[in-house]
């Protein structure tokens, strides 16, 4: 096996999928084992003390190791591109984790505006009580974002496509304003994952992912990961370790196995989302459709550029005010009314009302959350019975 993971830096993505990360034990499982144990027996006490001590590498805890977590960690980081990578309880602990472990008191954040709700909350109610400070910028603005840095900026937060408008960002361009200002770009690859952007290939310094979304892809499990250069990770680790955020060895299961698939998962609800997406987009009682693949979209060029395909999350305005916007979620029969997304299942949210219920109405207006707005996350059903559950809807309009 260990010659195997030396090859595997020339294999390519969809090789790494399935081969990255697995170390067989002596029983020959062909597929990967699942280590369920808190804790580890050592042959000796000389053993425990060298484990504990750090003079013999091994696991001592499900903490600090798992071989589960750990064959989830690699096949992640071969996929990302990436040096090492570590998993989390979930996409917040990756976010927290990577926040506390590089940030001290005084430290200044530069964080899109368009970014998942709770990364808000976490960095306004919480960072901000420990003394470190986050600007907002409207994700597409570059003079907002250099505007932005003051002498104290060490991270810059993004995600791109954003949600829920599919804002685009240039990663490359980001990058180079944030390395001139000696700060960090941090990247949320949730939207993408790495079977369609790696943000590190464009410069990012770190990736983050909540891994409940696509990569588990079925909806079961939550979990999150920080992939990049070793030294930054291990800062990650360090702080995962002390503070319990570790990822579940059966989440990491999950998760490692959701890989394998994912590429093929992700073309399908790609090509699913486009055909949707013009369909909406030629509908009379749809006002503006939000999806980077239609060439309309003014992130498409950059889309094209920095993605391989635009993956499974569109939204789009309907003619009216939010009963109108109500009335076609509420006719859906097919679709799961439900804010998770990157499920097999397609599922359909009101955002002014729910994932970005918390924000004021002026804040909703410059982030574009029209009470009008459908957000929908395109699973892996017929697209023709999809297009058929929001027509019903659409034609009460
Ligand atoms: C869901 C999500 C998160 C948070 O992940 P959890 O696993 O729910 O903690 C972070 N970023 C993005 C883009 C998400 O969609």
């Amino acid at each position: 096996m260990e010659n195997l993971e030396q090859e595997l830096a020339q294999f390519e993505l969809d090789t790494l999928a399935v081969r990255a990360g697995q170390s067989r034990t002596h029983e020959g499982e062909h597929s990967e084992a699942l280590f369920l144990t808190s804790s580890y027996v050592f042959g000796s006490a000389q053993e425990a003390a060298d484990r504990f001590s750090g003079a013999q590498a091994g696991n001592v805890y499900s903490r600090y190791t798992n071989p589960t977590v750990r064959n989830f960690e690699e096949r992640i980081a071969a996929l990302e591109g990436a040096e090492a990578a570590v998993g989390t309880s979930s996409g917040m602990a990756a976010i927290l984790s990577t926040s506390i472990a590089l940030l001290k008191s005084g430290d200044h954040i530069v964080c899109s505006r368009s970014v998942f709700g709770t990364t808000t909350v976490l960095l306004t109610k919480f960072m901000q009580k420990f003394g470190v400070t986050t600007t907002f910028v409207p994700p597409t603005d570059y003079a907002a974002w250099e505007a932005a840095f003051t002498p104290a900026t060490k991270l810059v937060f993004v995600e791109t496509p954003s949600n829920p408008l599919s804002d685009v960002i240039d990663i490359q361009r980001l990058a180079d304003i944030t390395h001139a200002h000696n700060a960090l770009l941090v990247v949320d690859n949730c939207f993408c994952t790495p079977a369609l952007q790696r943000p590190l290939e464009f410069g990012a310094d770190l990736i983050v992912h909540s891994a409940t979304k696509y990569i588990d892809g079925q909806g079961r499990c939550l979990g999150g990961v920080v992939a990049g250069p070793k030294v930054l990770v291990d800062e990650v680790l360090g702080f995962v370790r002390s503070a319990g955020p570790s990822m579940s060895p059966f989440n990491a299961w999950i998760f490692l196995k959701g890989l394998e698939t994912l590429r093929l998962r992700m073309e399908a609800h790609s090509r699913s989302a486009l055909i949707l997406a013009e369909w909406l987009h030629q509908h009379p009682k749809v006002e503006k459709v939000f999806y980077a693949g239609l060439p309309s979209h003014v992130g498409h060029e950059l889309a094209v550029k920095q993605q391989s395909a635009f993956s499974g999350v569109l939204s789009f305005r309907v003619q009216g005010e939010r009963e109108a916007a109500w009335k076609v979620i509420d006719t859906t029969r097919i679709m799961s009314l439900t804010a998770n997304l990157g499920d097999t299942k397609t599922t359909i949210v009101h955002p002014a009302t729910t994932t970005h219920g918390r924000l004021t109405p002026e804040q909703k207006v410059e982030a574009g959350i029209t009470e009008n707005l459908i957000r929908i996350s395109v699973g892996l059903e017929d697209v023709k019975d999809l297009i058929a559950d929001l027509e019903r809807g659409l034609n009460f309009l």
